[in-house]
C-alpha cells in the first residue's frame, strides 16, 4: 500500500492523552504509515499566545510519542515563519513531492466544526484528506448537522477501509468514531495553576517534564485569555 501520512496539529499546550488517543484511533482506522505530531507555531504579535514556549511544546511532543509505533513529533510549522495554517503546511508537503491523497489530516471533531473560519477555506478540504475523530462534548452527529454542504464528502472511515482504500480517489473527510478521554489542555493547564495533579491526563514523560522545568504553574494568563491559540489552524 502507498505511503498513508497523518498530522495532527494543533497548539499542543500542552499535549495529552486525548491527543495520542486521537492519532492511534486514526492511524489504526486508516492504516496510517505514520503520524506526524505537528506543535503549531504562534508568532509573537498574535494577541493569544501560548503559555509554553514552542520549545517546550515541540520537546512535550517527542516525549509523548517516544515509544508509540508510528507517531513522530514534527517541527515542521515551528521551523517556518508567520503563523501555522493548516492550507500553507498542506501546500508545503505538496511542494516536497507527497501527494496530497497521501496525507490524511487529523482533527477533533470539535475543531471541525469549525472549518468554514478557516484559513482558505473551502479550497484547505481539497489539498488533503482530512480525518474527523469523536471527542468527549462534541457529538460527530452535531457537528455533521452544523456543516451541511460538506455531508455529501464525509465517510466512516471503517467502511472507506473495508470496500478498499481504492475508493479515496478524492480528497474525502473521514469519521472515526471513538473514545478519547476527556481531557484539553485548557483543563490540564487549570489543574497545574492550582496545583492539582495531571497524572494519567498526560503521559508519565510529559508530567515529569512539566514538573522539572516550573511549566504552567501560576503564572498562567488569566484563563478567560486564553481562547486556544490553535484557531491558528483556522481563521486569522
Ligand atoms: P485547548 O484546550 O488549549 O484548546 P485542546 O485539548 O483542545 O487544547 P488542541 O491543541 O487545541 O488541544 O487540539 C489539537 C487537535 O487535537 C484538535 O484538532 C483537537 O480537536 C484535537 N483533540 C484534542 N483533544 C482531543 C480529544 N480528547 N479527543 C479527540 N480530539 C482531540
Ligand atoms: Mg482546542
Amino acid at each position: 500500500m502507498n505511503r498513508r501520512i497523518g498530522i495532527l496539529g494543533g497548539t499542543l499546550d500542552p499535549i495529552h492523552c486525548g491527543h495520542l488517543e486521537a492519532a492511534i484511533a486514526a492511524r489504526d482506522a486508516l492504516q496510517l504509515t505514520e503520524v506526524r505530531i505537528l506543535p503549531s507555531r504562534v508568532p509573537p504579535h498574535r494577541a493569544v499566545q501560548p503559555v509554553a514556549s514552542s520549545f517546550h511544546r515541540f520537546a512535550m511532543a517527542a516525549l509523548a510519542v517516544n515509544g508509540i509505533d508510528g507517531l513522530v513529533a514534527s517541527d515542521a510549522e515551528l521551523c517556518v515563519s508567520g503563523p501555522s495554517y493548516t492550507a500553507d503546511t498542506l501546500d508545503r508537503m505538496r511542494g516536497s513531492g507527497i501527494d496530497g491523497l497521501q496525507i490524511f489530516f487529523i482533527t477533533g471533531a470539535d475543531a471541525f466544526a469549525e472549518i468554514a473560519t478557516w484559513h482558505r477555506y473551502p479550497e484547505v478540504l481539497d489539498l488533503a484528506h482530512f480525518v474527523v475523530v469523536s471527542r468527549p462534548g462534541h457529538a460527530m452527529n452535531d457537528m455533521r448537522r452544523g456543516l451541511p454542504a460538506l455531508s455529501s464528502r464525509m465517510r466512516s472511515a471503517g467502511e472507506v477501509m473495508r470496500s478498499g482504500a481504492s475508493t479515496l480517489g478524492h480528497p474525502s473527510i473521514l469519521l472515526v468514531e471513538t473514545s478519547t478521554p476527556d481531557v484539553s489542555s485548557t483543563s490540564i493547564r487549570e489543574r497545574l495553576r492550582l496545583g492539582e495533579t495531571v497524572n494519567g491526563l498526560v503521559p508519565r514523560a510529559v508530567e515529569r517534564h512539566i514538573h522539572q522545568h516550573g511549566l504552567y504553574r501560576g503564572n498562567v494568563r488569566a484563563q478567560a485569555d486564553m481562547r486556544t491559540a490553535d484557531q491558528l489552524h483556522g481563521e486569522d
